[in-house]
């Protein structure tokens, strides 16, 4: 049975020619790049070069990207740092946050006693921008806004150009979690006040194991660890040259591509709505998901019965989507995020399920699902 594959907000296929580049570098650019000599300086004369890529891509300067593992590392390191090293003690957030914000925030409540304001999503998912601002006016606490830029589990947008002005306007810190939205959408970071950001480089299919923070220039982090003197000072460790290089590639191929992935994938995310309006009556979207306003990978269904093994059973059809976000689907309980948009009868007779696509999804892929989907609606009694 082949697979179809929709899950791409959990993580995406390596391309074909991010894989050639990365092999490419694993065999032929070993050198340490902290050695002096040619070798090493080869290698990272690579990492530099991928840096000022991604510099240019997000208008900043190439001092203010540090590689990293991960989106869930970069912003461990922004949020603790604003806390350990700038003097925050407060940080303004909202229970739709990824769990790598979500508990490191929670964390820094816990062991440093700083004050979390948790804003309150409408129904829609929204963060009302006035909570921000009152809560902004309300202390004269050193403060961290750290709102997410797209939703990884029903894909609505923050206008974050909107909350960046607000936060300069009180003088609070702005970081916002784009793991989802680098390398999918043109950011123009030179127009925006945001002091950090987060990426990760196999959301568009790049490797696993790379990624990098944005941490706007003079901002006075210190690194999480320490033993070298890599990545500006800030994370010491030999570098994953092959991960950066991998990311750079990706990134390449997602920026020259863009307007024509964008459209393919929209286009196969109209195609999806329709498909499942008609395969399933009853059938919702949640926050903004089926509107062009909303992060154009990401669908968020709200099926109309209740069938917590849904997954297993789309997964025993061949095709892989998500309960939620991957990383809390196996924790068989609801995410913060459905707890804060649903209501309690769609809690109890209803089943979110998160698809998310790729330029690499078809059609095909959509009908077996639509199918799928169906044949399991209507094994429900009184529905066939
Ligand atoms: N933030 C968001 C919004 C995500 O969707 C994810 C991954 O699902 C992460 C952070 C964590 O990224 P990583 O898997 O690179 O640690």
């Amino acid at each position: 049975m082949s697979k179809v594959y929709l899950d791409n907000a959990a993580t995406t296929p390596l391309d074909e020619k991010v894989i050639d580049t990365m092999v490419e570098a694993m065999r032929l650019s070993y050198g340490n790049p902290s050695s002096t000599h040619s070798i090493g300086q080869e290698a990272k004369a690579l990492i530099e070069g991928v840096r000022r890529q991604v510099a240019d891509y997000l208008k900043v300067q190439p001092g203010e990207i540090i590689f990293t593992s991960c989106g869930t590392e970069s912003n461990n390191m922004i949020i603790r740092g604003c806390v350990e090293h700038l003097g925050v003690e407060r940080i303004i957030t909202s229970p739709m946050e990824h769990k790598c914000v979500a508990e490191t925030i929670r964390d820094m409540k816990a062991r440093r006693n700083v004050e979390v304001v948790y804003l309150k999503p409408d129904r829609m998912g929204d963060i009302p921008l006035v909570q921000l601002e009152e809560a902004l006016k309300n202390s004269e606490k050193k403060t961290l806004v750290s709102l997410m830029h797209a939703n990884n589990e029903i894909g609505n947008l923050l206008d974050i150009k909107k909350v960046g002005d607000i936060c300069a306007e009180h003088s609070a810190l702005f970081h916002s979690d784009t793991v989802q939205t680098i390398g999918h959408l043109d950011l123009d970071f030179s127009e925006i006040n945001i002091d950090f950001a987060s990426c990760s480089a196999h959301k568009f299919h790049g490797p696993k194991g790379a990624g990098f923070a944005f941490i706007r220039k003079n901002s006075r982090l210190k690194p999480m660890f320490y033993g070298g003197s890599q990545e500006r000072e800030l994370r010491a460790g030999t570098e994953n040259v092959c991960g950066i290089v991998g990311l750079g590639k990706a990134m390449e191929i997602s920026m020259e591509n863009l307007p024509e992935y964008q459209k393919k994938i929209s286009e196969i995310k109209e195609y999806a709505i329709s498909r499942l309006r008609e395969a399933i009556p009853g059938i919702k979207f949640n926050g903004h998901s089926a509107e062009s306003h909303s992060l154009y990978t990401v669908l968020s269904v709200l099926l109309p019965f209740s069938n917590p093994l849904i997954g297993l059973q789309l997964d025993m059809k061949g095709i892989a989507v998500s309960q939620g976000s991957a990383c809390s689907s196996g924790a068989g309980k609801p995410s913060m995020v459905m707890l804060s948009i649903l209501d309690a009868y769609e809690m109890e007779h209803c089943t979110p399920l998160r698809v998310s696509f790729s330029h690499q999804t078809t059609a095909e892929d959509i009908d077996r699902l639509a199918s799928a989907l169906k044949e399991l609606y209507d094994e429900k009694p009184g529905n066939s």
